[in-house]
């Protein structure tokens, strides 16, 4: 095991980006051979986020509803749906206060195949609090249209709401928005907010976005991924991956009190999803979410599935964690020796 200085991890690792993010994450996976992973549960006792608040479920439920419904076709990227589905996501960010920061206003559209001219879109909001460093949210919005992908999915023709993947943490990035911006306190953090798409595709989005940053990626302080967190049954664990990319993280996740549900925390920091990128860039990035069910990547993925008191706890812990990371500072990046 050793310490890394984080701007040199970001300089070697971005320098074998320019050849390709797949070749990095290749040379990472063989590196990784012989990584032993530690699966580590806790239940940690305390009320905190136990509490229910109906506002919270109420805004949640309004958004996944919306994200969910038919009239967004599966969210297909490149698709008519796709850009219903953005252009909510844009008026929601707008109503929250927040800035834009994308390319043109909050979106940033990228194309997502080669021989594909279409396009997708990123949608980038910011909270500034006027400090140095800045925390990236994230959650990808697109999923799987009317399911002719990935390969291997049996195509049934019909829309694929995709309710849990990823209208559930969509909700939830707004959901955070709005706490951070309405709250009365002024975190010593900004907040970078980005509605990924093309993560069905291949983590398309989150991988356009650090090779095209809105932002200096030296000042990302660390990443918060949530893909699929609205499936959570009573008893079941919230789990957290991403905990070997910094030696801050395991204290500080078991020092937040919340008794609504058990944490199974996880080091893999290249799970599949957007946080991967960042990670890659020498970023310590967590992920969270509420584990893989039956309707998973079937059209049967829909709202009325969807545990929102529970997700509501969840945002609360998230919220509880993010106020008690901004007292640390700049985090450290932990690379694990391969
Ligand atoms: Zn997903």
């Amino acid at each position: 095991m050793k310490f890394v200085e984080r701007d040199s991890v970001s300089a070697v690792v971005l320098k074998g980006m320019r050849f390709g993010y797949d070749s990095v994450k290749s040379l990472a996976m063989k590196q990784k051979t012989f990584l032993i992973f530690l699966f580590l549960s806790y239940s940690l006792n305390a009320q905190d986020c136990s509490t229910i608040d109906k506002e919270v479920v109420s805004r949640i439920k309004s958004d996944i509803k919306i994200l969910a419904s038919d009239l967004m076709e599966g969210r297909e990227p490149g698709t008519a749906g796709e850009i219903k589905a953005r252009d909510f996501i844009v008026e929601r960010m707008q109503d929250i206060g927040l800035q834009p920061r994308g390319v043109e206003g909050y979106i940033q559209a990228f194309p997502f195949s080669e021989e594909d001219s279409q396009k997708a879109h990123n949608i980038i909001g910011f909270l500034d609090n006027g400090a140095q460093q800045t925390v990236v949210i994230t959650a990808h919005y697109d999923h799987l249209g009317y399911g002719s992908y990935p390969v291997n999915h049996i195509s049934s023709n019909e829309i694929h709401n995709g309710a849990d993947d990823n209208a559930s943490g969509t909700a939830a990035l707004l959901e955070l928005a709005y706490y951070l911006k309405s709250n009365p306190i002024k975190e010593k953090n900004n907040f970078l907010f980005i509605a990924f798409s093309a993560e069905e595709k291949g983590l398309k989005g989150s991988k356009y976005f650090v090779l095209n940053p809105s932002l200096n990626l030296s000042a990302v302080n660390y990443v918060l991924n949530m893909d699929m967190i609205g499936r959570m049954e009573t008893g079941m664990p919230l789990t957290i991956e991403g905990l070997g990319s910094s030696l801050i993280w395991e204290s500080s996740l078991k020092a937040i009190e919340c008794d609504a549900f058990p944490l199974t925390l996880k080091k893999r920091e290249n799970g599949p999803s957007d946080h991967a990128a960042f990670y890659y860039a020498g970023i310590p990035a967590l992920h969270f979410w509420t584990g893989k069910h039956d309707d998973y990547h079937k059209p049967s993925d829909d709202v009325e599935k969807i545990n929102f008191e529970a997700e509501s706890q969840i945002i609360s812990f998230i919220e509880s964690f993010i106020l008690l990371m901004d007292t640390k500072g700049r985090i450290d990046f932990y690379l694990r020796e391969k």
